[in-house]
């Protein structure tokens, strides 16, 4: 086994939205590189799979718990469950979120905004909140937070207001995150991933009369210069587990855009 393959042994991580999609690759990824894994996620039958899929690779490695990161009792009631099982805190991936409602401004209701923003953007500060004592305690941590290329460099996603809100948000607060944990050896990171093969789909609602907001554009054909397609979740784990690792140890505070190029056609 190379180092590489080893490159987390001895470290945990804490990623929310784990049981599917960009969070799942990246404890899949993680796990197989020696890490325990808390997977934080609505707990239902996908977040159970990924438990025993993780467990398959290294038994006791990973603990499915039931988290609504809207939820702060729960948020934190489960970091003090993960450090109890695991010992501690190294890497926190905030990643769980929803599109939630797509719909013109003056047709969303109040509380379908406040539904994505308690998710993704209030989900963020309190899992952030709630592990940074533990990763004090470690002397060092990285930070890792899914933000989006909507809301950051991309504004025609026609409906998508408070997502595209949570998502500008998020990278405000890592940049102050990063400067503010500095001094503890934590590192703060935000990716912004573009078209991702996943279920997000399944959390998109559009409602009311979109068709009177959107401006119609044409890209070229293929919409991402690098591919010709959506990337996948793996790839997005691929540049996680870069973060996560001591390979990124002078990294904090940036910004990374993942998405073969498609923000800047746009
Ligand atoms: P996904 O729907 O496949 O996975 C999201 C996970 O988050 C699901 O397992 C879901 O159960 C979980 N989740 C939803 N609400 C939750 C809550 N209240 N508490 C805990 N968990 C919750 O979607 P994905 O594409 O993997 O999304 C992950 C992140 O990536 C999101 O923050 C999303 O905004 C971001 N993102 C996705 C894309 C894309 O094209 N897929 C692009 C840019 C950014």
């Amino acid at each position: 086994m190379s180092n590489r393959d080893n490159r987390f042994s001895g470290r945990t991580a804490i990623i929310t939205g784990a049981g599917s999609g960009i969070g799942k690759a990246a404890a899949l990824k993680l796990a197989r590189e020696g890490a325990n894994v808390a997977l934080f996620d609505l707990k239902d039958t996908r977040t159970k799979e990924v438990e025993e899929e993780l467990n398959g690779i290294r038994e006791g490695c990973a603990r499915a718990f039931d988290v609504d990161t809207s939820n702060p009792d729960r948020i934190e009631r489960a970091v003090l469950e993960a450090v109890e099982i695991f010992g501690g805190i190294d890497i926190v991936f905030a990643n769980a979120g929803i599109n939630g409602v797509l719909a013109p401004i003056e047709e969303l209701k109040l509380e379908d905004w406040e539904k994505t923003l308690n998710i993704n953007l209030n989900g963020t500060f309190l899992t952030v909140k709630y592990a940074i004592p533990h990763l004090k305690k470690r002397g060092q941590g990285s930070i890792i937070i899914t933000s989006s290329v909507n809301g950051t460099r991309v504004f025609t996603g026609f409906g998508m207001i408070a997502y595209s809100t949570t998502k500008a948000g998020q990278v405000a607060f890592a940049k102050m995150a990063a400067l503010e944990l500095a001094k503890f050896k934590i590192r703060v990171n935000v990716i912004c991933p573009g078209a991702i093969s996943t279920n997000i789909d399944q959390s998109t609602d559009k409602q009311g009369n979109l068709e009177d907001i959107v401006i119609p554009i044409e890209y070229p054909e293929g919409g991402q210069p690098l591919e010709d397609g959506p990337g996948t979740a793996d790839e997005v784990a691929d540049l996680v587990a870069f973060l996560a690792s001591d390979e990124s140890r002078h990294i904090t505070g940036s910004q990374i855009f993942i998405d073969g190029a498609e923000s800047l056609l746009r």
